[in-house]
Formats: C-alpha cells, sequence, structure tokens
C-alpha cells in the first residue's frame, strides 16, 4: 500500500525547503506547512491508517521531537499505544538509552524500559518526519529491539536518498518513507 501520484504531489507540495538552516550547505525539510495545511496533513494521516492498520501493530514509538506529531495522531487512529523516543535527560521513569554519531560529536536517545508492555515481541512501528543518514533511526531500532520488542518497520514522511541512512537501516528493519529527496 504506497501513496498515490495525487496524494504523494499534494504532500509534496505541502513541505517547505529552507535553505542554509540551521547552518550553511543544509536544505532543511519544514513539515510545519504540512501540518497546518489540513488536506495535505489529512491525506498524509489517511494513508498512513490505511497501510499500517493490516499491520497489526501494539505501539507506535515516535522519536523525539516531530516523530511525536505524527506518531500519537496515527496510535489515536489505530486504537493502539504509543511510545515517546526522547532525548537523553527527559523521561523521568528507568530508561534503556543508545549514543549515535553526529556530524560533530554524539548523541543520546532514551526510551522507559517497560514502555512496550510486560510480554516480549510487541509489534512496533518506528515513525519519525525524515531520515538523513540513519543514525538516530537505527539508535531507536535498536532500542525497541534491546526492551525485547519487534521493529515491524521505519516510517519516515521524507527519505533523503542520497544519502545511505535508509539502505545502512534495511539492514536491520523494514523502511518505508513516502517522499524520497533525491538530491
Ligand atoms: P539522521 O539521524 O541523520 O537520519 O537525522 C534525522 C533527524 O534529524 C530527524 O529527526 C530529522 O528531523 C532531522 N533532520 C536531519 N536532516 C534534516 C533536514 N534536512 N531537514 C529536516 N530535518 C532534518
Amino acid at each position: 500500500m504506497t501513496l498515490s501520484n495525487t496524494e504523494r504531489k499534494i504532500i509534496e507540495n505541502s513541505i517547505r525547503d529552507i535553505k542554509d538552516f540551521p547552518k550553511k550547505g543544509i536544505v532543511f525539510k519544514d513539515i510545519t506547512t504540512l501540518l497546518n495545511n489540513k488536506k495535505a496533513y489529512s491525506v498524509l494521516m489517511n494513508h498512513l491508517y490505511t497501510r499500517y492498520k493490516a499491520y497489526d501493530l501494539e505501539y507506535i514509538a515516535g522519536i523525539d521531537a516531530r516523530g511525536f506529531i505524527f506518531g500519537a495522531a496515527l496510535a489515536q487512529m489505530l486504537g493502539i499505544g504509543f511510545v515517546p523516543i526522547r532525548k537523553k535527560g527527559k523521561l523521568p521513569y528507568t530508561t534503556i538509552s543508545e549514543k549515535y554519531a553526529l556530524e560533530y560529536g554524539v548523541d543520546e536517545i532514551e526510551v522507559h524500559i517497560d514502555a512496550f508492555g510486560k510480554e516480549k515481541g510487541a509489534r512496533v512501528l518506528i515513525i519519525d518526519d525524515l531520515i538523513a543518514t540513519g543514525g538516530t533511526a537505527n539508535a531507536a531500532a535498536t532500542l525497541v529491539k534491546q526492551t525485547g520488542a519487534e521493529c515491524v518497520e521505519c516510517c519516515f514522511i521524507i527519505g533523503l536518498t542520497f544519502l545511505d541512512g535508509i539502505k545502512k537501516l534495511e539492514e536491520k528493519t523494514d523502511v518505508y518513507s513516502l517522499i524520497e529527496v533525491q538530491d
């Protein structure tokens, strides 16, 4: 179940490119113009619902922070639980954490140890707005597996295919990106 060309155009046209943000040479994909566009937001969420209702998921795990917006809305539509994967230091209960490399330095994300329930093997979809190098999503997939849950797929609204993030992540889990950006 993938996007029709009409749906893809509506979503693609609602995303705004901001050159040189947050620093020179980066084209930032601004999804706030998707969120405040009721047609595009609704086409997107209905597509995600239609695709994932057949996946027998038990949780959506959203990556801090834009993954929360799509993930929480989708979990409610599917009638399943939502789990935030947060930047280090934000979650109050016992966590497990995973470091990943940034262009300069490292970052760390964490999840509550009991977030996916007591039983092992809960079916989890990870969601974020965008995959670039794949470092964040890879760390998120590692965390989900470390809790004993199963990462069924990683979903992104935008995939930057000129970087090898998607390819690397595909070694670990299925990947679905709705809009692929080639340069
Ligand atoms: P990465 O770990 O390199 O795949 O980076 C993914 C994370 O950084 C996601 O949470 C994105 O929201 C953010 N990000 C990276 N590059 C961009 C970009 N060009 N435009 C918008 N967000 C970005």
